[in-house]
């Protein structure tokens, strides 16, 4: 086998992926540019590295599952005043991912909790963590069909193993006592493995009557609220104030 093929096969066992494609360019181009052997190894692993990191980057968004993009930067302060830049600006420094805390956010429709959980569970996949988005009726649905569905075992398996688990919208439908046993089960297992960020429009004293038994909401309350920063978002629905027309 010529040399370069050799190259080309060696680096895709390795899976040297940048080396694989380039191989030939990348000799071309030292000999053109006369660059030191240093300097040809060094570009190869540099950018060896850059499409590793690219990659996981790609597989950790596409796995976390955001049903949209928001960023911290678009989310204006002065509308929303029960929560700080600050406050945010610290969060975003991911610490308390760390150290297994969780984010409560509660509050009306419209005043930017899923914006926050988002903005944040996208700063944690930029740092690396593994994130999993899932909306309450969603994750009860995956629960339910983990046994029957590959696809909701994929989602379930992939919660379990997330450093953070965002669930989305505690509280707009009813769910049964099963499901709230389910949910229970579900923030036990994680807790103190993973950091979770729940949104709600409920307060926690109408938690009870949506997991229809107090002991239960007990016992996920004190799980969830044992290590956590809890936002009460008050205010006027960014989607009224800000309501677009087409006439
Ligand atoms: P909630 O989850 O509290 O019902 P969302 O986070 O879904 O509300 O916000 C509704 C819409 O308004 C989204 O498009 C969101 O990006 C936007 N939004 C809400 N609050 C703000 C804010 N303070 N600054 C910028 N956009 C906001
Ligand atoms: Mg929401």
């Amino acid at each position: 086998m010529e040399k370069l093929e050799l190259i080309k096969d060696y680096a895709k066992t390795l899976k040297l992926n940048y080396l694989n494609t380039n191989a030939s360019n990348l000799i071309e181009d030292a000999d053109i540019k006369d660059l030191s052997y240093q300097d040809l190894l060094l570009n190869i692993l540099k950018n060896e590295i850059i499409l590793k990191e690219t990659k996981s980057q790609e597989r950790l968004l596409k796995n976390a599952g955001f049903p949209v993009i928001k960023q911290i930067e678009e989310f204006d302060f002065n509308f929303q005043k029960s929560i700080t830049s600050k406050q945010i600006n610290r969060l975003i420094e991911l610490e308390w991912i760390d150290r297994m805390f969780n984010l409560i956010f509660l509050g009306p429709p419209g005043v930017g909790k899923t914006h926050l959980a988002i903005a944040m569970g996208l700063k944690a996949v930029e740092a690396g963590y593994k994130v999993s988005f899932v909306s309450m009726d969603n994750l009860m649905h995956v629960l339910k069909t983990q046994d029957i569905s590959r696809k909701s075992k994929g989602k379930v398996n992939s919660i379990l193993s997330s450093s953070l688990v965002i669930i989305d919208e505690l509280g707009y439908l009813p769910i049964t006592k099963e499901e709230a046993n389910m949910f229970f089960q579900l923030i036990s297992a994680l807790h103190e493995q993973a950091s979770i960020i729940v949104t709600s429009n409920k307060g926690f004293e109408d938690w009870a009557e949506l997991l229809g038994d107090d002991a239960l909401t007990t016992a996920v309350l004190d799980r969830l609220v044992h290590k956590c920063e809890l936002f009460n978002m008050t205010g006027k629905s960014y989607r009224l104030e800000h309501r677009q027309s087409i006439l």
